[in-house]
């Protein structure tokens, strides 16, 4: 391991875009699979390694399909939740803001107060037990509809859980135009939720712009075609409107040709407050760690940068500002102590 990859492993971080089963490890999948013998995914942990070796987008689809096939119960969604907190303990991640779709669950039989109280028991035993704070954002699968925005936005509304902050928009961009989901944004917001649609990942500019017009969006999901369109760029850095840019899914879903061409660097170049995400991790063959040596990398970050690049999520989040400043307080301890 280098120096750098070592302060990466122990830099205090916290995590602004990360899918609930799109976080399922291998050791996840394998103890869900145990559950549920009739399924077609391997639980030996061997088999299930070369099972989730990233092939290509298609094969993406194929395994988050049939994880989602495993989440069948109120328990395998605890389980799931609490399981990807163990994951992230592991890599020092103290905050994570957890995108989940509660629809997918709720339309498979799972009733939306059971699934509910499942990630709310897993997140109060994640941050007592392994000191990770957990926080959702419900997100509307854009492909699905209007159906399921309804439904998002219901859920969310009626039951607010108490660690949800946030609301989303995720699937594919492609013939999902951002503005039909005005009236479930408007709902949402209202109850006191944040905006936190993904834009601009595998389309351009215009899609940004949409989402923050006619959603009203604090943070973007992505957001990297923005640095096709000046404007917009200068309207981000103004108004700190943070990207959650995700350098490993960019390449891995071919919305970027290859890292050197990824435009991380025009984005921090322009003033935009930018944070490093890890997006579905096992499935993309990468985790936090990875995508902070990746930016490193293509920003030419030492360690100091790093520490900036990770107050930047700290800043980004919507932790309270007690919390904030904790958190931003450990992450500066800990790079002094790196330094001594
Ligand atoms: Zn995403």
């Amino acid at each position: 391991m280098s120096d750098l990859d070592a302060f990466i492993a122990g830099l205090p971080k916290a995590e602004l875009h990360v899918h609930h089963v799109g976080s399922a490890s291998p050791r996840i999948v394998a103890e869900l699979a145990a559950r549920h013998p009739d399924s077609a995914v391997p639980s030996d942990p061997e088999a299930l390694a070369d099972y989730f070796t990233f092939r290509d987008f298609a094969h993406f689809i194929e395994v988050y399909l049939s994880v989602v096939d495993l989440i069948r119960d109120a328990e395998d969604v605890r389980l799931l939740t609490y399981e990807v907190a163990r994951d992230m303990a592991r890599q020092q991640i103290r905050y994570a803001e957890l995108t989940i779709t509660p629809f997918s669950s709720v339309r498979r039989g799972i009733p939306d107060a059971a699934f509910v109280e499942a990630i709310e028991d897993a997140r109060k035993s994640a941050e007592a037990e392994l000191g990770v704070v957990l926080r959702w954002c419900f997100d509307i699968p854009g492909e699905a509809g209007l159906e399921a925005a309804e439904e998002t936005a219901r859920i969310a509304c009626e039951l607010q859980p108490e660690g949800l902050v946030s609301f989303g928009l995720g699937g594919p961009e492609i013939g999902v135009p951002r503005p039909q989901f005005k009236p479930y944004f408007d709902r949402a917001i209202a109850a006191g939720l944040r905006s936190v649609p993904h834009a601009g990942e595998t389309t351009g500019p215009g899609t940004i712009w949409d989402a923050l017009r006619d959603l009203r969006a604090e943070r973007i999901g992505h957001g990297i075609s923005a640095a096709q369109d000046p404007q917009l760029l200068a309207h981000l850095a103004e108004r700190r409107i943070a990207l959650e840019v995700c350098p490993t899914s960019n390449i891995a879903t071919r919305a970027v040709r290859t890292l050197d061409e990824h435009p991380l660097k025009e984005l921090v170049d322009a003033g935009v407050l930018v944070t490093v995400n890890s997006d579905d991790p096992p499935m993309f063959g990468t985790d936090l760690n990875t995508e902070y040596a990746v930016a490193a990398r293509l920003l030419e970050l030492d360690t100091t940068g790093l520490t900036a690049l990770a107050k930047n999520a700290v800043t980004a989040s919507f932790m309270d500002d007690a919390a904030k400043a904790r958190l931003a307080a450990e992450i500066d301890a800990y790079a002094r102590s790196w330094r001594g």
